[in-house]
């Protein structure tokens, strides 16, 4: 083995150095951090090979002193605070004085800064941490710092950086996070001389997002907010609907008094509060922040300060959940605020009127939406005609024509237009176009209703029964487990060695095919046999209400009367998880008015 050596302080510098910076993302969000310390309103980021050829960060903030641009670049330099007492009422991001110096130690840098109301400002240029020339210089107040060559003498960590897209993808999250916390700065990203993000200082965190996506994500969210006032804390924010979802969580983020932070449990938390809304592989979008007395949290257990821990995390967890769900659940509520449809207020326009609406030279078999249309007389009654299969694209347009009229003045309140292709439901909302899958919804709301209340669904008991043929094995473990079927309402016994004889069935199985269902059924229970009892019965209930409830639901095809999409509405409402079918997809879709008017050009904002 060999001796024990102290090592030069050089050396000591650059392992610390690597320690809190592991890449440019790093040093990017410590040098914006003293940016905003500095009070800058405007921080621009030039970058070139994703920070590993340069980082540039312009700010006009306060600027620094001669001395200070000099001291700045010391260990454990600060302006931040004065003794350990000070840790406990910290505003600013930084406090321990290590990141100008660490970065230093291993990159070549140059940092120009000049305070307010001062004539000249400094220039110094640094390698390795070495001051290698100082020069007056004449710019702007604020602060210029180019990091050239990161790791350029710890080539180890060099060869640990990950390719130009990855480590950009960091740095983006990173940009994404101070956009989203401090709206009122102008911030800018400049790719390879490319402009890439150009945020300028707004009001809302809904134009941010506009900025730094789209107004579609936008459309998609939903301001999220709770307050606890015994325990001071509150939780705001804005998260995405059931109509996005990404393949990763890289678009959720969380702030504790306004700084970034990383930690499992807020978003396990926010996950549970999506519980049945999303796919169980997909992940929302969200920005939330807590706020929170500082003495309720412990910042400092991080050497980038990214994570923290509450003193009582379980009560913020339990708030960020309910403020998702509810947030979630109110969405819908707004979104089908129940379509009223009063029969006596319905006048139908005669033909020539509906005609009129159109160019005359329409072909009507040239629209991709409804079909040909021959007969525009409906009856008072809201019943479409059992044998008239056209007619119900007909009754789709006229009703858009009968609502518009009678529920203008009505805030909040969801015209149906009609049924699209006899598979999506067509809602005209407020702020854009509403479609429900029609399946997906039924499904939904069948799906609770078996697994909530099974009791009370009605049973009805076959004239002709059922005989269904198994192999003698599942007849066998099916007869092991013949209180599921019961449970379910179905009466069965055994009839022969490899034969089930059913005799009742619940109502709402009464057009699907039992077969199906009860060897699905066998497979379940064989797969998951090893479970243990409890967890068994929960699966398999999941799994076959799931299951009852597909097979039952409207099809997509399935022609709905307005008293069937009535009905279908006011159940939708009433389900706990209206956003998404028990296999995850979602039951209705909001295309915002606001790309409807983006496609047609008439978006002038
Ligand atoms: P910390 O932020 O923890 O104090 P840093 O090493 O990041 O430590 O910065 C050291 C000091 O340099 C800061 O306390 C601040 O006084 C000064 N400083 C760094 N960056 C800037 C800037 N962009 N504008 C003004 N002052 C700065
Ligand atoms: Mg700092």
């Amino acid at each position: 083995m060999q001796k024990i050596k102290i090592l030069p302080t050089s050396e000591i510098q650059k392992i610390a150095a690597g320690e809190v910076i592991e890449r440019p993302a790093n040093a990017i969000k410590e040098l914006v951090e003293n940016s905003i310390d500095a009070g800058a309103k405007n921080i621009t980021i030039y970058l070139e090979a994703a920070g590993k050829k340069l980082i540039r960060i312009i700010d006009d903030g306060c600027g620094m002193s001669k001395a200070d641009a000099y001291l700045c670049l010391e260990h454990h330099a600060t302006s931040k605070i004065n003794s350990v007492y000070d840790l406990n009422n910290i505003s600013t991001f930084g406090f321990r004085g290590e990141a100008l110096s660490s970065i230093a130690s291993i990159s070549k840098v140059k940092l120009t800064t000049k305070e307010k109301d001062k004539e000249e400002g400094i220039s110094l240029l640094i390698d390795a941490g070495q001051i290698k020339l100082e020069q007056p210089s004449s710019c702007l107040h604020g602060t210029d710092i180019e990091i050239r060559d990161i790791f350029f003498n710890i080539p180890a960590r060099f060869k640990f950086l990950k390719k130009n897209e990855t480590e950009f993808r960091q740095i983006l999250q990173i940009f994404q996070f101070f956009c989203i916390s401090h709206k009122d700065i102008h911030f800018k990203l400049f790719h390879e001389n490319k402009l890439i993000y150009n945020c300028p200082a707004t009001d809302t965190l809904s134009n941010r997002v506009i900025q730094l996506w789209d107004h579609n994500l936008e459309s998609n969210t939903k301001q999220v907010e709770i307050i606890d006032e015994k325990a001071k804390v509150s939780i705001t924010g804005l998260i995405s609907n059931h109509q996005v979802s990404r393949f990763n969580r890289s678009q959720i983020f969380f702030f504790v008094n306004n700084r970034y932070v990383k930690n499992q449990s807020l978003l396990k938390a926010l996950l549970k509060g999506y519980a049945n809304v999303l796919p169980k592989d997909k992940f929302p979008v969200g920005f939330i922040f807590i706020n929170i007395p500082q003495d309720l949290i412990d910042v400092n257990v991080h050497p980038r300060k990214e994570e923290i821990q509450f003193i009582h995390p379980g009560k913020i967890e339990s708030l960020i959940q309910t403020a998702v769900s509810k947030s979630l659940e109110n969405y819908l509520i707004e979104k089908i605020s129940k379509t009223t449809f009063e029969e006596k207020h319905i006048e139908f326009p005669n033909q020539s009127q509906f005609v009129a609406a159109f160019p005359t030279t329409f072909d009507f078999e040239q629209l991709p939406f409804f079909e040909p249309i021959e007969n525009n007389v409906i009856d008072n009654s809201l019943e479409l005609k059992e044998d008239s299969e056209k007619n119900s694209n007909y009754l789709d347009i006229q009703n858009e024509f009968i609502i518009n009229e009678d529920l203008n003045d009505k805030k909040n309140n969801y015209k149906i237009i009609g049924q699209f292709k006899n598979c999506y439901i067509l809602l005209e909302s407020d702020d854009g176009l509403l479609l429900i899958d029609q399946h997906a919804a039924h499904e939904r709301i069948l799906y609770e209703t078996f697994i909530n209340k099974f009791n009370e669904v009605a049973k009805v008991k076959l004239i002709f029964p059922i005989i269904i043929t198994l192999t003698k094995r599942n007849i066998e473990t099916l007869l092991s487990h013949l209180e599921f079927l019961k449970n379910y309402g179905i009466e069965a016994e055994p009839f022969s060695e490899n034969q089930l004889i059913i005799q009742s069935i619940p109502v709402h199985l009464k057009d699907v095919k039992l077969d199906e269902i009860i060897n699905q059924l066998i497979s379940w229970i064989e797969e998951y046999q090893h479970l243990d009892k409890v967890d068994f019965f929960k699966l398999i209930n999941e799994k076959v209400c799931a299951q009852m409830a597909c097979k039952a639901a409207v099809k997509s095809g399935d022609k709905l009367s307005i008293d069937q999409i009535n009905q279908l509405l006011d159940d939708l409402q009433k389900t706990e998880n209206r956003f998404a079918c028990p296999h995850g997809r979602p039951t209705s879709w909001n295309l915002a008015l606001s790309e409807i008017e983006k496609k047609f050009k008439r978006d002038y904002r």
